[in-house]
């Protein structure tokens, strides 16, 4: 049995496909049958011991445990928000951390995952945390879904919906991402319509993604209506021009049907005028899409302040007159940090 193992390694079962535990069950002599029902101990009941798979007998599940373990991934640290937001430290066992948070909201029977797809994140925007540290390297598929599938076990609660807007950019780690999402799909049964990819704009991977023509929901971090301002905030603009940016996303609305949503960061004083608003009607109009405003969220150090509630909405309303909706992100588990970034810059990442 021993074989089945890599070296001294045990199997890690979490992120393993339907059609690999039917492998591994075939491999150990058992039928094809034990791989459904471990599928369902891992990504429905998550389970996080082999021996809690009670419907298994114990001579399976001795010799199942001697080769296999659920996961490698601990938790390094768990804040509860007061309202219900929970987020997660998740450690590899390189030693290197991501954040995933859990959110959930009133009266709405979804329970949100916001996962991230790098450590760090290379593009380096000036207000967020995650950027100000730099890119240590890309997740795997498996790292991706684990951090589902760690807070699936934590709380035993089944994951419905799915934002990559966690630590990194999930672009810069395309097909990773793009398979994740598949797994997702496919093993969690997590409809594509219920993920959503947000990106700093990487635009020949918005054709390649509106390619794949995906149900999914892109969100593109817009934060400035000009190519100077967002230069300023997002060096990621000297690379892919605002009307390069806007381009890829009308062929991405119009090859995927879908529409897309423009989120952009109000920093006070910094992008946040009525001038600046019109602005941004301007470049969207006729873009099929939504627009998510997030307050800034002060980051140590930095030079950038969060407007009040009065500008935000004065800002809102202009935005409103384009006829688009308009939302302004509620702030979730402001009390623990729940800020991009914000958590595991206080721990080695
Ligand atoms: N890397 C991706 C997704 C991660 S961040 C991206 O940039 O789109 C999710 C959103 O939070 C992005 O729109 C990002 O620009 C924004 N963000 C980052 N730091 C922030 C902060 N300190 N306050 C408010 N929003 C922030
Ligand atoms: Fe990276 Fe997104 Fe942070 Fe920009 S906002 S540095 S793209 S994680």
């Amino acid at each position: 049995m021993d074989s089945l193992k890599h070296g001294d390694k045990k199997i890690i079962l979490s992120g393993m496909s339907l059609e690999e535990l039917e492998d591994l069950m075939t491999r150990m002599g058992e039928s094809k049958f034990r791989a459904r029902q471990l599928h369902n101990w891992i990504y429905s009941k998550s389970v996080s011991s082999v021996d809690e798979m009670t419907n298994l007998s114990k001579k399976f599940r001795e010799a199942l445990s001697e080769i296999a373990v659920i996961t490698d991934v601990k938790i390094s640290q768990r804040l509860i928000s007061s309202d219900g937001t929970v987020k997660y430290l998740v450690e590899y066992p390189d030693g290197n951390c991501v954040e995933t948070v859990l959110m959930r909201f009133d009266n709405r029977a979804n329970l949100t995952a916001c996962i991230s797809s790098q450590v760090g994140c290379a593009v380096g925007c000036k207000f967020c945390a995650t950027g100000k540290r730099g890119f240590i390297r890309n997740l795997t598929v498996k790292e991706i879904i684990e951090q589902i599938l760690t807070i699936q076990r934590d709380t035993g609660l089944k994951i419905t919906n799915v934002v990559y807007m966690g630590q990194g950019e999930p672009l810069l780690n395309f097909e990773n991402v793009v398979s994740s999402i598949d797994f997702l799909n496919k093993e969690f049964e997590i409809g594509i319509r219920r993920i959503t990819v947000s990106t700093s704009g990487i635009v020949p991977k918005i054709y390649e993604l509106a390619k794949l023509n995906r149900q999914l929901t892109l969100a593109l971090s817009l934060h400035a209506p000009e190519h100077e301002l967002r230069k300023k905030l997002m060096p990621i603009e000297s690379i892919y021009h605002l009307d390069e940016l806007i381009k890829s996303l009308r062929y991405l609305t119009e090859q995927t049907g879908r529409r897309v949503t423009i989120e952009y960061t109000v920093i006070d004083h910094v992008n946040d005028s009525i001038e600046h608003a019109k602005e941004v009607n301007k470049l969207l109009k006729g873009l099929n899409c939504n627009i998510n405003l997030i307050p800034y969220n002060p980051v140590e150090n930095d030079e950038f302040r969060k407007p009040d509630i009065n500008r935000i909405n004065k800002f809102k309303y202009i935005l409103e007159q384009s006829g688009k909706k308009v939302t302004v992100r509620l702030e979730r588990g402001a009390d623990i940090m729940a800020a991009c970034g914000q958590l595991s810059g206080q721990k080695r990442t």
